[in-house]
């Protein structure tokens, strides 16, 4: 095969105690999926089905990086997530079925241009601009689900500076992760490769140029990083 351009390489992520990386096929995250936070964003928890929005694969930046404040915005937000990766996909999964899909687990930070992102749902607008832009992904290493297991409760957090701004558990989603698998795979063929961002706790705020950024689950790799 030859192509015109240069061929980029497939954006991929550490897996833990391992010298293979985990290529990574799409994103996908889940709005609200916390009531508290749902609640924070002036919407109402009920148990309404989940919803989905996309980020590109070149968004994800691993631990360690220093990432320039994003354009367009004066309120960049940290949103704690666990990630979900999935070493096989399908249509149509029953929730009793969705963790033989998943490879591993790890800690993610929906980065937000929340200005940008109310400005568009005040108008109706698609919210790609708010979340699907450049290193909006932070991720940590994955630890594979043979090693770790499956989270289902377990403490999530994020330190800005040093200082707890989120802390909740992952047992608190909404919507826990065999049926946002179930979910999302009515909507789209899922693949080997792709992650899922499961929804934050309460706490999101504001990041400012120079903030050191801290997220944690238990039993998971810590990921941090600086925006510069
Ligand atoms: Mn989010």
């Amino acid at each position: 095969m030859h192509y015109a351009l240069p061929l980029w390489e497939a954006p991929s992520i550490a897996i833990a105690n391992s010298e293979s990386r985990f290529p990574i096929h799409r994103i996908y995250c889940v709005g609200r999926n916390y009531a508290e936070h749902a609640r924070e964003m002036g919407a109402d928890p009920e148990r309404e089905p989940p919803f989905f929005f996309c980020k590109p694969p070149d968004a994800v930046v691993t631990s360690g990086s220093r990432i320039p404040y994003p354009l367009a915005t004066q309120n960049l937000h940290h949103e704690v997530e666990l990630v979900v990766a999935l070493q096989s996909g399908g249509v149509h999964i029953e929730p009793e079925a969705a963790l033989d899909l998943v490879f591993g687990y790890a800690v993610g930070v929906d980065l937000t241009r929340r200005d940008l992102q109310q400005a568009l749902r005040e108008k109706g607008r698609p919210w790609d601009v708010g979340k699907a832009f450049d290193r909006a992904a932070p991720i940590g290493a994955l630890m594979p689900a043979l090693a770790g297991g499956h989270p289902s409760k377990s403490a999530i957090g994020l330190k800005v500076n040093g200082e707890v701004k989120q802390n909740g558990d992952v047992s608190d989603m909404i919507w826990n992760v065999p049926h946002i698998i179930a979910h999302l795979s009515e909507l789209f063929e899922l693949k080997a490769g792709d992650l899922i961002f499961t929804g934050t706790p309460a706490g999101v705020g504001p990041i400012q140029p120079g903030d050191l950024i801290e997220a944690s689950i238990t039993g998971l790799p810590a990921l941090h990083f600086t925006v510069v």
